[in-house]
């Protein structure tokens, strides 16, 4: 969309081209880290930094912050790569940070010579009480004045592996004095000995995020860096680490910052969606439940309609809390132009038409989306038992209920005008069957005076011999609270919504029997579903992607 203003990233690079950045230098990059799955808040980083590219024409970069193989997996990779492409974004190159490990090893090197690197020997704990506090200064490690010599000595032995891990790092000799606590002698390495996904068992020494992101940066020369809010202080080391290595005639890129987006009624942090993994609060990383890309996808989210949302959300200079309804809300109205109309009972009620002869049948015209007339139509089966949405019918009710009552008359979609007579319960009271009469010159469609008549209501409605029985699931919320994640004394565990998932058996027309997995259509007064991948041909599964009205809104 390039009719709407400018978001600020936006008037950064605009800016950045009137003082005379050449257009063609602009380059951006998506740097997801492959230890989990991409969430709806890596969806706004991903719009963010494509739709740069699509706006200024310029190279986008997927690249792969892979720098700690402890986390790190093919399986995240290859997930991460399947939910851009979904959401049809073409990447100029895959990159990986790992790639670049021989040429950050090298530039240490060079740090060390220039005496802008020291390792260090000293454990953890205490490097981390001499940063200090950020009011009082920290302190100088006793081995930081070490010579040139003994640094790269050391430095070698760590990567040829001849120390266990934590025994030394490597060190930016910056300031220990800086009021920027992340400038306080930075750590740029650390040994690991973990086989890594790509690099495998080539490295001992894993270089750290800071270290890593600007170099990485600098050699793919991606002009502009976007990342969230939280590393505003990083900035200045990031920079720092340029000056190392940058070299006058290339790009310097520049770090900006965004807000990190927050949703409603779920957590998007890898880390805790991996424990809902873990946990089997979820089925994995794909539940529809899930605010994972691939969780919506398999739900029935389009990526046009989480486009459209990452778009209006846009991008903010504070963090905040977006509205989960309002991704609905996309999802919907998407839906509505592009999903079939069908009907479904998921509730179902029998209800026998007493005045239509026994074993006739006859297939009625259904317009298949009467917001697309290229849609069609198709036909579905009638006959003298059908099935209808328990919730539709009533023996008394006031007049504002629209719909079946005993005495009352609806007309059934694409059908006739029926009325009911009476009804049968069970020994608990259950109504378990209701009577009705149609009247035969009602039929929609038949252009008869009766077929124009006006009724209050109109219902869904299957045959009860023709339908297909299907299983249907029904999603709900999976926190109970607004920001689960944002509690002071609870976990977000304990938040969890234990009636997420409601699964029931339902009736179909027969016309979906053969849908396909990822099939989308409009159960007509139900809502959006789709057939779920755990579908087999024996059985039709489907997911309700969202009610067709938002039921939230209080
Ligand atoms: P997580 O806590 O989920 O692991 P992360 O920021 O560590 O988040 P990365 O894989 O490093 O995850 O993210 C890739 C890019 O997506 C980064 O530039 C990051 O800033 C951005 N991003 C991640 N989460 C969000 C969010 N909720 N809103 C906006 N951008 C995000
Ligand atoms: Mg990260
Ligand atoms: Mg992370």
């Amino acid at each position: 969309n390039t009719s709407r203003s400018l978001n600020f990233i936006e008037h950064i690079i605009e800016e950045d081209l009137t003082k005379g950045f050449p257009k063609d230098k602009l380059k951006f990059r998506f740097p997801p880290e492959p230890n989990g799955y991409l969430h709806i808040g890596h969806a706004s980083s991903i719009c963010l930094n494509f739709g740069l590219g699509l706006r200024y024409e310029a190279p986008v970069n997927l690249r792969f912050d892979d720098t700690n193989p402890a986390k790190e997996e093919q399986e995240y990779v290859d997930a991460i790569k399947r939910d851009v492409e979904w959401l049809g974004y073409q990447w100029d190159t895959e990159c990986y940070a790992s790639d670049y490990f021989q040429q950050l090893y090298d530039w240490a090197i060079v740090m060390i010579k220039q005496g802008a690197a020291y390792v260090d020997s000293q454990s953890s704990e205490d490097v981390a009480i001499q940063k200090g506090t950020p009011t009082e200064a920290g302190k100088e490690s006793p081995f930081r004045n070490r010579s040139i010599e003994e640094n790269l000595l050391l430095f070698q032995s760590m990567k040829d592996g001849k120390f266990k891990e934590g025994e030394h790092v490597l060190r930016a000799k910056i300031d220990m004095t800086s009021p920027n606590m992340l400038m306080r002698d930075p750590i740029m390495y650390r040994i690991l000995h973990k086989a890594h996904h790509r690099t495998n068992t080539d490295w001992c020494i894993y270089p750290m995020y800071d270290w890593t992101h600007g170099e990485s940066d600098y050699i793919e020369q991606v002009s502009h860096s976007f990342c969230t809010l939280e590393f505003a202080m990083h900035r200045e080391l990031y920079d720092w680490f340029l000056d190392q290595v940058v070299e006058e005639k290339l790009v310097r890129p520049k770090q900006r910052e965004f807000a990190r987006r927050n949703f409603s009624h779920t957590v998007v942090s890898k880390r805790k969606l991996l424990q809902l993994v873990e946990k089997g609060v979820v089925t994995g990383w794909d539940d529809p439940r899930m605010p994972t890309i691939s969780g919506l996808r398999r739900r029935g989210y389009t990526p046009e309609s989480i486009k459209a949302f990452a778009d209006t959300i846009g991008i903010a200079k504070r963090d905040n809390v977006v509205d989960v309804s309002l991704l609905e809300f996309h999802v919907r109205e998407h839906l509505n132009k592009i999903a079939p109309r069908v009907m479904g009972v998921l509730n179902p009620l029998k209800l026998v038409i007493t005045n239509y002869p026994d074993g006739e049948e006859e297939w009625l015209d259904a317009e298949n989306n009467q917001e697309d007339e290229s849609a069609g139509y198709r036909k579905v089966p009638f006959s003298k038992e059908l099935f209808i949405e328990q919730e539709d019918f009533k023996e008394e009710a006031n007049r504002k209920f629209f719909r079946l009552k005993l005495g009352g008359e609806v007309r059934l979609k694409n059908g006739y005008i029926i009325k009911a007579e009476s009804c049968t319960k069970d020994s608990d009271g259950n109504i378990i069957e209701v009577q009705c009469t149609y009247d035969p010159k009602s039929k929609s469609g038949s252009g008869t005076e009766e077929s124009l008549r006006k009724v209050k209501g109109t219902l869904h409605w299957v045959s009860a011999k023709h339908a297909v029985e299907v299983e249907v699931r029904l999603y709900d919320r999976l926190f109970t609270e607004e920001t689960p994640d944002s509690h002071k004394e609870k976990d977000f565990m304990e938040f969890i919504n234990s009636d997420s998932l409601t699964v029931i058996t339902a009736f179909v027309e027969p016309s979906l029997e053969n849908a396909q997995i990822g099939e989308q259509f409009q159960f007509q007064r139900m809502g959006y579903f789709n057939v779920d991948k755990d579908s087999t041909p024996e059985k039709l599964i489907f997911n309700r992607t969202v009610g067709l009205r938002d039921t939230w809104a209080k």
